[in-house]
């Protein structure tokens, strides 16, 4: 099999890369490992930057995004049982965020780039690794119904996630990688109850952080701090919205609407960065080069600011036989990428509890009080939050 780009994963990259190509008449193959249920059953992101939803709405799939999605101009921080809210748009220039869940996004992107485009998208056909990818004719070797086979291309997207097999292909001498495990995880629950407030909160509390967020006006998704080891196994729904609300500020507490759950997960908080993002001619983008706690929202959108770079550069050679852009690449990609790291990490840092020390404690919930009680420090939250631009790699 042949093809002009390689995609491996049909996550968010993968399937935005993909589209993107296909309008204009660029040919892709996209081989996925899993189902194209399993796929689109997968819940995790829901906060889109408006750069991201730029890039749904140039991929014509920002449609049911606009109509159904939720703009919010700003978000909550509870701390020392008070609220205070940080305005988007008064310190950034007028920008927002978008609330839309990332299996809405998947769904409008195979809907579009497969039912209606025509796209290929082989499921079920997981890579092995890819070869050659230092020649001008790099090769996928993937497996399909129990038969190994080899996808021919120019170029090769490794969109396969933080387990996929694109890094891994490349010798550990080439690549460096920087990574920093946090010591606890997120229990988080999905539930279709009403949001407790219109706009998120996040809480820093003395028994762990807490965040506020929903998918839509009548379904909401919770998270608590929880061990690194804990298991879902040992929590009740009960436990569950009796300890978030011990959490938030009385006020916000006594408004919680409580529900069964449509799923409950744990989720480990990781940041990784692996540079360079480009080896000859295969390119990594989204999570298989880096991953950030998800503190920040910011996983998702970085796939998304990934995939505007290696979209305009690959445009760039096929019309106009241009190859600067895919020079490029990797330190333009990777400049906007530790910036995401750097505010997922404090962030963080700001929000969560690390230990027993009353002294951290205090420092948190001082340089918070600094934080939101300043114009300057609104717009530093603000800024990070809503996205920083794309750089022009025109
Ligand atoms: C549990 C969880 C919760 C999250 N919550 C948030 C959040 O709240 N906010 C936020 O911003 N981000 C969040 N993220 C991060 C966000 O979901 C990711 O950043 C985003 O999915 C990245 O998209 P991607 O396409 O790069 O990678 P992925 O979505 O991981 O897609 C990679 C695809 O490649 C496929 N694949 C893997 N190996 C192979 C192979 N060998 N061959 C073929 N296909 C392969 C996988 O099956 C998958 O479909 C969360 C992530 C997780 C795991």
């Amino acid at each position: 099999m042949k093809t002009q780009v390689g995609i491996i994963g049909s996550g968010p990259s993968g399937l935005l890369l993909a589209r993107l190509l296909h309008l204009q008449g660029i040919d892709t193959v996209i081989l996925e490992s899993r189902s194209r249920e399993y796929v689109l059953g997968r819940v995790r992101a829901g906060v889109i930057e408006q750069g991201m939803a730029d890039m749904l709405r140039q991929a014509k799939v920002g449609a049911r995004m606009d109509r159904e999605g939720l703009i919010h101009e700003g978000i909550n921080i509870a701390f020392d049982n008070r609220l205070e809210r940080v305005d988007f748009p008064k310190h950034t220039n007028g920008k927002v965020v978008m609330v839309y869940g990332q299996t809405e996004i998947t769904y409008d992107l195979m809907n579009a780039h497969i039912d209606e485009a025509g796209g290929i998208v082989h499921y079920e056909s997981p890579a092995i690794r890819v070869e050659d990818y230092d020649t001008e004719r790099p090769r996928i070797i993937y497996q399909q119904n129990g038969k190994e086979s080899e996808l021919v291309c120019d170029f090769v997207a490794g969109c396969d996630g933080f387990h996929g097999v694109a890094r891994k292909s490349i010798p550990a001498e080439k690549i460096a990688t920087f990574s920093r495990a946090y010591p606890f995880g997120w229990l988080g629950i999905l539930s279709d109850v009403p949001p407790v407030k219109e706009e998120l909160i996040y809480a820093n509390h003395e028994r762990g952080f807490a965040l506020c967020s929903m998918r839509s006006q009548t379904r909401s998704r919770y998270y608590i701090q929880c061990e690194v080891n804990d298991k879902v196994e040992n929590w009740t729904d009960d436990a569950f919205w009796d300890e978030l609300c011990r959490r938030l500020p009385s006020e916000e507490a006594a408004n919680v609407i409580r529900g069964p759950r449509l799923e409950m997960g744990i989720t480990p908080l990781h940041s990784f960065v692996a540079e360079p993002m480009r080896f000859g001619r295969l390119f990594l983008a989204g999570d298989a080069a880096h991953i950030v706690p998800p503190t920040g929202a910011k996983g998702l959108n970085l796939a998304s600011s990934d995939i505007y770079y290696l979209s305009r550069a690959l445009l760039a050679y096929y019309k106009q036989k241009r190859t600067d852009l895919l020079d490029r690449y990797s330190e333009t990609a990777l400049r906007r990428v530790w910036k995401a790291i750097r505010f997922s990490w404090w962030y963080t840092n700001l929000l969560h509890k690390f230990d027993n020390e009353p002294m951290s404690r205090r420092l948190q919930t001082s340089e918070l009080d600094y934080l939101t009680g300043s114009e300057a420090g609104q717009a530093v939250i603000a800024e990070n939050y809503v996205g920083l631009p794309y750089e022009k790699f025109e």
